[in-house]
């Protein structure tokens, strides 16, 4: 392993999601395993540019694995997206001696760490926390696993409300631009349709299913809708749209919003975190710079971070299917 990397800065950056603790506490405990030091930088970029760090050992990190968000705080920072901004981020850096960085967030914070590496030759390396699965290079993002968890566990909760009155529900689930917790959530649930922003399914096609699954003797029916959804203008405007037509229909909506950023993190979110850790750090020492660590085929690989960032996710066109055939 190099020698030259002995100091270790870690940051987590952009939205939070659960599973940024027990990446936190992999990395900084991996360090301690390397004999590396490891400093924690509060408020993702904003810390950076403000010096607002902490030494962490080994014990600095316990008893978080379990805990939703992040204890370094995340934050967005207007400043770093500017070169004034990365210059004294940089001066901090260098001033408190940092050889690396590993940033925990999503695509823009790894835009954010791509260009601090090439402006100032800084190696970096890149953990994808974001419950939106929307990033290339991974099949698999921390937090994305929690989230479906806990969106299946409140659909079936509303399902429970919903076939007791015969109510048709709209759930409005998290993905402003990717479909992937609103489709394997509501294949999960037991959806009667899925509207996800990859595919518009057009207001008609959606009375059709509706007014079929009505025929077919179900009398209460779920509609996981990702934010993102472009089949109407949003999930009140749906409601209304099926009420005027389908009147013998009760609607209402349920937008889950914030929660599905919560909670503890799935023991596959920690597991992975915990890999991931090891091989950001473990990377770093071996000098490479510049890359994101993923899972692929249940291995934990490297993706350029460039890649990362350019790169789109795609949507499982069989889960799609398997979906259809679920709601006959
Ligand atoms: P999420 O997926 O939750 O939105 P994210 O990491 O994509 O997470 P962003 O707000 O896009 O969240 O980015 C986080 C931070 O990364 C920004 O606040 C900014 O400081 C930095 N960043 C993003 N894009 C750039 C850029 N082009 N140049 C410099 N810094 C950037």
């Amino acid at each position: 392993m190099s020698k030259s990397i002995k100091k270790i800065g870690v940051m987590t950056s952009g939205g939070d999601s659960p599973g940024m603790n027990a990446a936190i506490r992999a990395v900084v405990r991996t360090c301690a395993f390397h004999k590396v030091d490891c400093i924690g930088i509060y408020r993702g970029y904003q810390g950076l540019i403000e010096g607002d760090f902490k030494e962490m050992n080994a014990r600095s990190v316990n008893n978080i694995v379990n805990k939703g968000g992040t204890i370094l705080k995340s934050a967005r920072s207007q400043e770093f997206r500017t070169v004034e901004g990365r210059k004294k981020a940089h001066s901090n850096a260098m001033e408190a001696g940092l050889d690396a960085l590993v940033v925990i967030g999503g695509d823009g914070s790894f835009t954010g760490a791509m260009i601090f590496s090439q402006e100032f030759d800084f190696p970096v390396m890149g953990i994808p926390g974001t419950i939106d699965n929307d990033i290339y290079g991974t099949s698999s993002t921390l937090g994305y696993d929690t989230a479906l968890n806990t969106v299946v566990e409140a659909i079936d909760k509303i399902r429970d409300t919903a076939s007791s009155h015969n109510r048709l529900f709209f759930v409005e689930v998290m993905g402003r631009d990717v479909g992937h917790i609103a489709l394997n959530a509501g294949v999960g649930a037991g959806a009667e349709e899925i509207l996800i922003p990859e595919e518009n399914l057009g207001k008609d096609r959606l009375l059709e299913s509706l007014k079929r699954s009505r025929e077919s003797g179900k009398t209460s029916s779920i509609v996981v809708v990702a934010e993102g959804d472009t089949t109407g203008e949003n999930v009140f405007d749906l409601k209304d749209y099926v009420e005027q037509n389908l009147p013998e229909y009760e609607v209402r909506v349920s937008v889950l919003g914030h929660m599905q950023r919560g909670g503890s993190p799935s023991c596959w979110d920690r597991v992975l975190a915990s890999r991931m850790g090891v091989k950001a750090v473990e990377s770093l020492l071996d000098g490479k710079s510049n890359y994101m660590v993923g899972i692929q085929d249940s291995k934990i690989t490297l993706c350029p971070i460039d890649q990362a960032v350019k790169g789109k996710t795609d949507i499982d066109l069989e889960l799609l299917r398997v979906s259809d055939i679920m709601t006959t």
